[in-house]
């Protein structure tokens, strides 16, 4: 078939078409909203709800796929990992504490220097710390960890006691769009990974069904591509 397309070609060809798809969308979609609020007093509020949480749906899809296709570095400084971590987690703190969740983060070093662009990494640990606080539904406890390997990267460890993945979903998590959620867009852990590698690092997931998942990102000090 398409075998002279090399994956990571095919992947960038289609996160072009969808950004550019998404970029497209979100216009309309802004003036649809603004309709929908006017009316919101003509109609049966129910309907008018509905309406509008659809359309936020398709807004969370739209700024994920404008994210997948941006995920670039643009502008790297030197920040303190600890203290991005610790303000990700205070972000997340009330969305813990009312799923009865608790988050620790436990770095080896009380400073983690590290050349970055600090927005993008946050949004690698939202977008992991929120799964793994959905995979806790009966709550729990989610412990964070950074440590130094030996070739002086940095290795950031995510680690849930929740339902755990099993095999045959493990192996689908790259694909886009595959949730298991009601609300998810399944773009959240491909967001993850292009930052990641667009830092010079990588990331490996371990679960086990009962059990839990981990997380392990691996980031070079100064990740310079
Ligand atoms: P979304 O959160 O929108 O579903 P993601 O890409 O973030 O998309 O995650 C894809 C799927 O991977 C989730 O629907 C879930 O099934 C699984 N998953 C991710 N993280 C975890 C976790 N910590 N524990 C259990 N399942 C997880
Ligand atoms: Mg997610």
């Amino acid at each position: 078939t398409e075998d002279f397309l090399q994956q990571t070609e095919k992947l960038s060809v289609i996160g072009h078409l969808a950004a550019g798809i998404a970029h497209e969308i979100r216009n309309p979609l802004t003036t649809i909203k603004g309709f929908v609020q006017l009316l919101k007093g003509k109609m049966e509020a129910k309907y008018s709800r509905v309406m509008m949480q659809e359309l936020e749906r398709i807004e969370t899809i739209v700024g994920d796929l404008l994210v997948l296709a941006k995920p670039e570095v643009v502008s790297k400084e030197t920040v303190d990992l600890v203290e991005l971590m610790n303000r990700t987690v205070t972000l997340l703190q009330s969305q813990a504490i009312l799923n009865n969740v608790s988050i620790e983060f436990k770095p080896e070093s009380e400073e983690v220097p590290i050349k970055c662009e600090p927005n993008k990494l946050k949004q690698v640990f939202i977008n992991i710390l929120k799964n793994a606080i959905e995979a806790l539904p009966n709550g729990g406890d989610i412990r964070v960890t950074q440590s130094f390997n030996r070739d002086q990267s940095i290795l950031l460890s995510f680690s849930d006691d929740g339902n755990g993945i099993p095999k045959e979903r493990l192996a689908r998590l790259g694909e886009p769009f595959y949730s298991t959620k009601e609300k998810g867009t399944g773009l959240g852990l491909m967001i993850c990974d292009r930052i990641i590698k667009s830092h010079g690092g990588s990331m490996e997931i371990d679960s086990v069904v009962g059990k839990g998942t981990t997380i392990k990102v691996k980031l070079p000090i100064d990740s310079d591509e």
